[in-house]
Parts: structure tokens; C-alpha cells; sequence
């Protein structure tokens, strides 16, 4: 469903793809979309919050519709953001080549997509499934997190895959150590939120009261 999307110029879209637990989303993540956006041209960004993640625990993640929600409040202020329902309605784990697959053939002219992750996850996309199709029907963009060294990327990602250097391209984020277990943590301890999440979220999670028992 995105025929329609905002910024739609003549001639293949390049659509940004984000996929996380988003539980919550936060400022790091909107911020690396934003980036995103603008150093890679990008028309619009979709974020894809997971419906059964594979690998985290089932009984200490929010449930889905929480968490698209949160994602959905948060975006709101920005006509480039999008979020799918795509994975969270999804009956059994979906991945990324899944996702990719979808949006790389939901529109005409196809798009050309950009699959936005964490640059810790790159490193081991080779282990991912259809790892190849996934190279050739997307471009990736690796967000190098707070604390995480460039050189050892380089050097593993040469070592591991060197074919894939030109479909991956690095973005450095300017320090934003914030990560949803922060945000879960402090919630649980009776921390404040606030700025490390749009309002509506920091409201949605106060009004359902979320995160209020440390998992
Ligand atoms: P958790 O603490 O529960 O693991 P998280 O903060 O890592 O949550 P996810 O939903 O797991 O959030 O992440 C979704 C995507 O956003 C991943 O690709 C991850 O690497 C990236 N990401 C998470 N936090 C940041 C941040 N502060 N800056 C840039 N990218 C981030
Ligand atoms: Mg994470």
C-alpha cells in the first residue's frame, strides 16, 4: 500500500526501509531516518516494526499493535515517514527478505530500496536468508551506533564479503546512546523519558503503562 507515497517523483522512488522491534521507538531512530532521508535522496521512509521477532523472548516484548502505535505517534510530524503492518500481520516470523521482496514489487516503477540497520547487523547478513537476492534487490545502509568502531567493520566486512562493499554504505550517526532497553529501564525505575521519545509516545506508554515491571 504505499502507490501513494509523499514525494513521489517520475521515475523509480528510492524508499527507505526500517525494520526494528521498536519497542519503543526512540530519538536514535528517527534521527538515523532523517539522516537517511536526506544523505541518500531518499522519498519516503517505512518504518516496519516486527511482529514475532525471532530473536528476542516472546513474553517480555510489547505486543505488536503497542508497538505500531508508538511507531505510528511518532512519525506523525514528518510527511517523508510511513509505518507498515506488514510484519506485525504476518501470522509466523517474517525476514528481511520477506520485507524486501514486498516492497521491492508493491509499486511501478519499482523502487529502489534502502534497507536502513544497524551496522553490528550487517556484519552478519551473510548468515541471513537469500542473502544474495537480498544484495541484489536492495541497497543497505549501515548506521554505525555510539561506541561502535568503523575500522573493525571495514576489515570484517572485507574479509567475510567483499563483493558486497558497494552495496553497503556506512552512516555515521552522531553520538545518540539511546536504546529501547534504556528507555524500558528507566521507565521501570521511575525515571524520566522525556526527549528520548516524541511526547505522544512518552504519553501512550505512561496512559497503557508500559514497561512498568523490569523484564
Ligand atoms: P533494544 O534495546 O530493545 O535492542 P534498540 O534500541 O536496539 O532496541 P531496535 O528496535 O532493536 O531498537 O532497533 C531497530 C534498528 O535501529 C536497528 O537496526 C538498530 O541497529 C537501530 N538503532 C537502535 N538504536 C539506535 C541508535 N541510538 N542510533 C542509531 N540506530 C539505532
Ligand atoms: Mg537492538
Amino acid at each position: 500500500m504505499v502507490s501513494h507515497l509523499p514525494g513521489h517523483r517520475n521515475g523509480s522512488p528510492n524508499i527507505g526501509l526500517m525494520g526494528g522491534t521498536f519497542d519503543p521507538i526512540h530519538v536514535g531512530h528517527l534521527v538515523t531516518a532523517e539522516e537517511a532521508r536526506q544523505q541518500f535522496d531518499l522519498n519516503s521512509v517505512i518504518f516496519v516494526p516486527a511482529g514475532i521477532p525471532p530473536h528476542k523472548d516472546h513474553e517480555t516484548i510489547s505486543h505488536p499493535e503497542h508497538r505500531y502505535l508508538m511507531t505510528t505517534l511518532a512519525v506523525m510530524s514528518n510527511p517523508a515517514f510511513i509505518v507498515s503492518r506488514f510484519e506485525i500481520d504476518q501470522h509466523e516470523p517474517t525476514y528481511t527478505i520477506d520485507t524486501v521482496r514486498h516492497f521491492a514489487k508493491d509499486q511501478s516503477p519499482e523502487p529502489n530500496i534502502f534497507f536502513i540497520t544497524g551496522a553490528d547487523a550487517i556484519l552478519e547478513i551473510f548468515t541471513w536468508k537469500d542473502y544474495e537476492e537480498l544484495l541484489r534487490l536492495s541497497t543497505f545502509i549501515a548506521v554505525t551506533r555510539p561506541g561502535y568502531s568503523l575500522d573493525h567493520f571495514h576489515e570484517t566486512l572485507e574479509r567475510n564479503c567483499p563483493q558486497m562493499k558497494q552495496k553497503v554504505h556506512l552512516l555515521e550517526i552522531p553520538a545518540l546512546a539511546v536504546s529501547s532497553t534504556h528507555i524500558r529501564d528507566r521507565v521501570a525505575l521511575g525515571k524520566t523519558i522525556k526527549y528520548l521519545t516524541p511526547e505522544p509516545v512518552e504519553q501512550y506508554i505512561k496512559k497503557m503503562e508500559l514497561y512498568r515491571i523490569q523484564n
